[in-house]
């Protein structure tokens, strides 16, 4: 039997080693946690998932919280105005429905179903050297640790990482109370308020360790008015500040947060990354190898809501690679392309797009996001953008596409274009 390390139980690795887990391979777990205090600690991530994602999960009869968990049918976007209120304000529809499960419930769900399942579960913090040792005698290691500091083992690919510094200061609050979306009431969705030269405010559903919830979470341009949380040590202090930020500059959002709470004591989050790809290849002292997972080797901003979709589809295309190796020894070409497999497919697309999303939009975007709030078909299009960003090739970044999908669209739905057959 071919025995695997996994290191890091985050949803890259988890999912690899229970998929790993129920084809009949050995593998060991490293977490640096255990499930109880992952369960009690503090929130990680607002974790929207879009259908392919899920999945994945599925495929694995991993889905544990699907029903109790909010079905997110939309994706919405508002622009605010210079003047006050809203310039664009609309809601795509999603083909497959989309969900946030707090990684606090999922992580420790999985890893209590890992042990279940006869797993091995070993607590400890890995460093470089016990890799080192570990690698002689495991058939692979993967090193699924987040943006942890095992990510020094793997250079970064400068020509592959436009960014060297943080783009956006996150600040997160997980709330009960927060009243209906008035234009949409019985539609869930992810809302992304975009407040040119401030940042954005996005709002969505989750269930979290008390049940159903509502995440609040600001991406504020750095130095700017919303970058305010560091040192901010006291969760009702994180969330008076989110909702004097929401009343000041996204405030019809303000309108239905006058009530909430926060979940529980660990339910805030601030701080901030740098988006970076890495070489998916750490060599160790020894001579040995590991290969990178999910956000050890791409970690994008969150404001495009990828990383945990990234780190499923990550996990999902590692898992058939090594299936489909059977004996053959995971060697550097093997390693090499596994990434290069995840890279095409996933990780390049989330990145472009990611980093599009994080610069000034320029006019064909701004153009194109107005439009959607006459065209439904253009909404729907860039709402399972989130699910496929693959998709966004096609009309997203050059403006000559961007203007004939736009006269495509306009003709199909004026009265005055084609007959419906
Ligand atoms: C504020 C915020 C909002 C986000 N919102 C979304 C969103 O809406 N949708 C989305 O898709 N993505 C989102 N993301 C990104 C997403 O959370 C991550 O990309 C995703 O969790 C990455 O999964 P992973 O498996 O690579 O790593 P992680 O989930 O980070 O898991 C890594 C695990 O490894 C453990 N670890 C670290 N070092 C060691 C060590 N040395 N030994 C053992 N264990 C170790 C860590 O404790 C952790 O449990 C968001 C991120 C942030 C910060």
């Amino acid at each position: 039997m071919r025995k695997i390390l996994v290191v890091g139980a985050g949803q890259s690795g988890l999912q690899l080693a229970l998929g790993l887990q129920s084809k009949g391979y050995d593998v060991t777990l490293m977490s640096n946690r255990t499930a109880d205090e992952i369960r009690t600690g503090r929130v990680m991530s607002t974790q929207v998932m879009f259908d392919t994602a899920l999945q994945h999960e599925r495929d694995l009869q991993l889905a544990f919280w699907e029903r109790q968990t909010p079905r997110i049918e939309g994706v919405g976007v508002s622009v605010a105005a210079p003047e006050g209120g809203r310039a664009v304000d609309w809601l795509g529809r999603l083909k497959g429905f989309a969900q946030s499960v707090d990684q606090r419930v999922k992580m420790a769900g999985w890893m209590d179903t890992f042990v279940q399942w006869g797993g091995q579960l070993v607590i400890h913090g890995a460093s470089v050297a016990d890799l080192d040792f570990f690698s002689r005698t495991y058939d692979l290691v993967l090193v699924a640790a987040g943006k942890g500091e095992l990510v020094s083992m793997f250079a970064r690919d400068a020509a592959r990482s436009p960014y060297d510094a943080p783009q956006r200061a996150l600040a997160v609050s997980y709330v009960h109370g927060l009243g209906p979306r008035p234009e949409h009431p019985d539609t869930e969705a992810v809302r992304c308020n975009l407040v040119p030269g401030v940042g954005e405010l996005f709002v969505m559903p989750t269930l979290t360790t008390s049940g159903r919830a509502d995440i609040l979470f600001w991406e504020g341009l750095p130095g700017g008015p919303v970058d305010v949380f560091k040192g901010v040590k006291d969760p009702a202090d994180h969330l008076a500040l989110t909702l004097e930020l929401m009343e000041k500059f996204t405030p019809w959002e303000y309108a239905r947060a006058t009530k909430v709470d926060l979940t529980d004591g660990g339910a805030t989050l601030a701080g901030r990354y740098a988006p970076v790809v890495r070489e998916p290849i750490g060599r160790l002292p020894g001579g040995g190898l590991v290969l990178g997972v999910a956000d050890v080797v791409v970690a994008n901003d969150p404001i495009t809501g990828q990383g945990s979709n990234s780190a499923a589809k990550c996990a999902a295309s590692y898992l058939s690679s090594i299936l489909m190796h059977g004996d053959k020894p995971f060697d550097e070409a093997w390693m090499k392309a596994t990434f290069d497999k995840y890279w095409f497919t996933t990780g390049k697309p989330v990145t472009q797009w990611t980093n599009a999303m994080l610069g000034v939009p320029p006019e064909h975007v701004l153009n194109l996001i107005g439009a959607a709030g006459q065209l439904p078909p253009v909404a729907d299009r860039f709402a399972n953008g989130f699910d496929n960003p693959a998709d966004f090739d096609g009309y997203f970044y050059d403006p000559e596409d961007t203007a004939d999908y736009l006269a495509e669209v306009s003709a199909s739905v004026s009265p005055s274009g084609p007959d419906p057959e």
